[in-house]
């Protein structure tokens, strides 16, 4: 019997255990270990910040999916990790040994705030504990001006619109708003952060903190109560302590059969790992989702002696990022459409997602 260990609950593994759901496979035995019962939604968290979806609209019940595709469950966070003994070490002091591994464990916030001051949404499954602290706050400040940063920036500012709180929320961005997404975009969600009456600075940094007030690399103060760094994603440290082969920033790297070059029997997939023949992937579900097929079937073809598959990246994916109040920024290579239209799309996306998993 192999002994396949899926490390993290994020959407690769999702979509291995959607397959295992119609397959069975003779002489495998397949175990998630994650670090929660439930799996966080991302799509959905700007609308669950709005006040538009409830807690169980975001998230998938992972222990029951693994029930139902006859995946053993186990909750608990890996600490440690010998890929040559072929064992791994849990927070919970179980240790699991397997013959072929796959870690799909996300990402961090690369921030140092979140070490004291700042807020966390990283893992996922903190996300509605943390964010429910921030969007109340009296003068609440994200910083992060990328997809993340922004429909954070958006959802909240809706909430308190509701709520009928009067401070407005800050955006620090290093960068330009938006910036990887290019000059239409940039230019677009400026003039909608401007009706929605957001407060948003460009081009700065944050120096130093005194006194409940930021000051910027520009002079600029800003008071703030509560402070959410969307910075970016940060490696874990779980694969540069084990001495695997990883990228410059300390993830996984991985060839584009999805496979550790020096341990073959080692996969990953999503966030956490780097393509080796596309070190520049931007972060993000769209591509985890897609990894998620090849890395089945390569698991799969790895298994039984077959030549793996290599998995290609799309050069464009369709982004649709939620603007507050029903409307939304699509976006697809240089066009960039906004209006209430692209937030029903995206709605409709992400509850037929969800959906798949009840
Ligand atoms: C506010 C926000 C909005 C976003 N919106 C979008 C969007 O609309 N579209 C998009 O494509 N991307 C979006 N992203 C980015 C997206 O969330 C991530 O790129 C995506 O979730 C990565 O998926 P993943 O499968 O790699 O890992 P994740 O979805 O992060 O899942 C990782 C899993 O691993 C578990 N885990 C973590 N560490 C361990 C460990 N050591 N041991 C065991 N288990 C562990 C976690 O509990 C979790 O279940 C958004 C991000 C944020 C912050």
């Amino acid at each position: 019997m192999t002994k396949l260990l899926l490390i993290g609950g994020g959407h690769a593994h999702l979509s291995i255990l959607r397959s295992l759901l119609h397959e069975e496979i003779s002489d495998l035995q397949v175990t998630l270990i994650t670090s929660s019962k439930f799996q966080y939604y991302s799509g959905m968290f700007s609308g669950f910040t709005e006040g538009l979806y409830d807690e169980d609209e975001i998230r998938i019940d992972l222990e029951s999916l693994c029930t139902r595709a006859s995946v053993s469950f186990i909750e608990d966070t890996i600490i440690s990790f010998d890929p040559m003994q072929k064992v791994l070490l849990g927070f919970s002091g179980g240790i699991y040994s397997f013959d072929v591994v796959s870690f799909d464990i996300g990402s961090g916030v690369a921030s140092d705030l979140t070490q004291n001051v700042g807020l966390n949404i990283k893992p996922n499954y903190r996300f509605t504990e943390q964010i429910k602290e921030f969007r109340s706050s009296e003068s609440p400040v994200i910083i992060g001006g990328g997809s993340a940063g922004v429909e954070l920036a958006f959802s909240t500012s809706a909430w308190r619109k509701k709520q009928s709180l009067k401070n407005p929320v800050t955006l620090i961005s290093s960068s330009p708003l938006l910036h990887s997404y290019g000059n239409k975009a940039t230019e677009k969600i400026r003039e909608i952060a401007k009706y929605h009456n957001l407060v948003y600075y460009e081009n700065e940094q944050i120096e130093k903190l005194k006194n409940s007030i930021i000051i910027t690399d520009k002079d600029t103060e800003i008071k703030y109560s509560a402070i959410m760094p969307v910075t970016g994603p940060k490696a874990s440290s779980l694969f540069q302590q084990a001495l695997l082969s990883t990228d410059a920033n300390g993830y996984l790297l991985v060839d584009d059969t999805l496979q550790n070059a020096d341990y073959p029997y080692v996969f990953g997939a999503g966030d956490c790992v780097s393509l080796a023949g596309y070190p520049n992937l931007p972060k993000n579900g769209v591509y985890a989702v897609r990894q998620g097929p090849f890395l089945w079937k390569n698991i799969k073809r790895l298994i039984t002696g077959r030549p793996l598959v290599p998995f290609k990246p799309p050069k464009k994916f369709v982004s649709i990022l939620s603007t507050g109040e029903k409307h939304g920024l699509f976006t697809y290579g240089d066009l960039v459409i906004y209006g209430k239209w692209a937030w029903s799309l995206k709605n409709r996306i992400d509850r037929k997602f969800m959906n798949k998993h009840l």
